[in-house]
């Protein structure tokens, strides 16, 4: 298989020396115009397209199935060089209103192929994990979305499949061409991580330059319900995320948000709201309650409407911001890892 264009040295690409242009001119094909194929780029001379795309691939992800419409939340499921599977999520900020494409557009960005650290109510983390996405996989995935929406997205969530912070290294690399200008230019505050809880790994981000976000992956108060629902706990309890992410919090001075996935008779009962409120005044984070997509082959539920608003109430009475995120994209299988599954189990996807 032909190697990747971006990750191949520029001098390796061969261009005419006599036409120092042409660089810049594939790179803004590349990251302004969202090119993927060089036969697209227009303003190079025939001989120079087809040269290039005899020795060089030019995305890393190619999408083979889309589900959703335009103007509601759509979910794209990569195919990639090895033939793994992999999705992004397109969420806009006003699904579903008539023509409203005014709105702001989110992608929803994977990090690994499957998950080491098996939460045990996501999909992600069902058939382990398989490997690191590279760098140009986990760019691949804005430019492949920006291309199939029309337009660059206002912002990335590395809420995909995968742990963002096990990827450290390539995460660093793909955030550096997604924020700088002669990159995809979105701006550093667009961009928000989300880690299940990796301590030492949420000091090491604080490292990283610019004024990315961070949500941590809370969802429950205690040790002993974290423990119950998320392996990772263990390694890493409350008494060792909570300063580390008061860390992050210090030395980039930015809010963290708190994800709160609401399981039924799990981790639903306002006395784990109590606990959250404490972790929440220590950070000054907001919370971001989400009820639970169900994911098939798992027996966890979403709590009643009364149970969530009663859960909701402790943090409103506490003074701390908590909003209910009704998600988009339930009816599409929107959940991580969902359709990754059933593409690799074969069974058909609903027209
Ligand atoms: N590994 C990272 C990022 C990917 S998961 C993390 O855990 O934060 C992104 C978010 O989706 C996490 O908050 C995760 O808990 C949540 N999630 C996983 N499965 C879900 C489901 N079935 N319904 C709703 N949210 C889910
Ligand atoms: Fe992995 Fe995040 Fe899913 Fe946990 S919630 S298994 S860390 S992807």
């Amino acid at each position: 298989m032909n190697p990747l264009f971006l990750d191949t040295p520029a001098e390796k690409w061969n261009l005419p020396s006599a036409e120092p242009w042409r660089e810049k001119q594939i790179r803004e094909w590349i990251f302004q115009r969202f090119a993927s194929s060089f036969e697209e780029m227009s303003n190079l001379p025939a001989a120079l397209r087809s040269d290039l795309a005899g020795r060089f691939r030019l995305s890393a992800v190619e999408p083979v199935k889309i589900q959703g419409s335009a103007d509601t939340t759509r979910k794209i499921l990569w195919r990639l060089g090895d033939g793994s599977f992999l999705e992004s999520v397109l969420i806009p900020a006003n699904p579903g209103r008539d023509g409203d494409r005014s709105g702001r557009l989110t992608l929803c960005v994977s990090s690994q192929v499957g998950c080491a650290y098996g939460c045990r109510f996501c999909a992600s983390g069902l058939d382990g994990w398989r490997r690191n996405l590279t760098s140009a996989e986990i760019v691949g995935q804005v430019l492949g979305a920006a291309k199939i929406a029309g337009r660059r997205p206002d912002n990335l969530v590395f809420m995909g499949m995968g742990e963002p912070l096990a990827n450290l290294p390539r995460l660093r690399v793909a955030m550096e061409v997604l924020t700088a200008a002669e990159g995809v230019g979105i701006g550093a505050r667009h961009l928000t991580v989300s880690t299940s809880g990796l301590a030492p790994q949420i000091e090491e981000l604080a490292k990283f330059p610019g004024q990315f976000r961070l949500a941590l992956s809370l969802h429950a108060g205690t040790n002993e319900t974290r423990d119950k629902i998320m392996p990772v706990n263990r390694k890493y309890p409350l008494e060792k995320l909570i300063p580390a992410c008061e860390a992050f919090a210090k030395t980039k001075r930015k809010m963290i948000t708190f994800e709160y996935i609401l399981l039924k008779e799990l981790n639903d009962d306002p006395s784990e709201a109590q606990a959250v409120v404490r972790h929440a005044r220590r950070l000054h984070a907001k919370v971001n309650l989400i009820p639970y997509n169900t994911v098939e082959g798992l027996p966890y539920e979403r709590p009643t409407e009364s149970a969530i608003r009663r859960f909701q109430k402790v943090f409103q009475d506490a003074g701390i911001e908590a909003t209910v995120r009704r998600e988009k994209g339930h009816d599409i299988d929107a959940a991580c890892g969902q359709l990754r599954l059933r593409e690799e189990k074969r069974v058909p996807l609903p027209a």
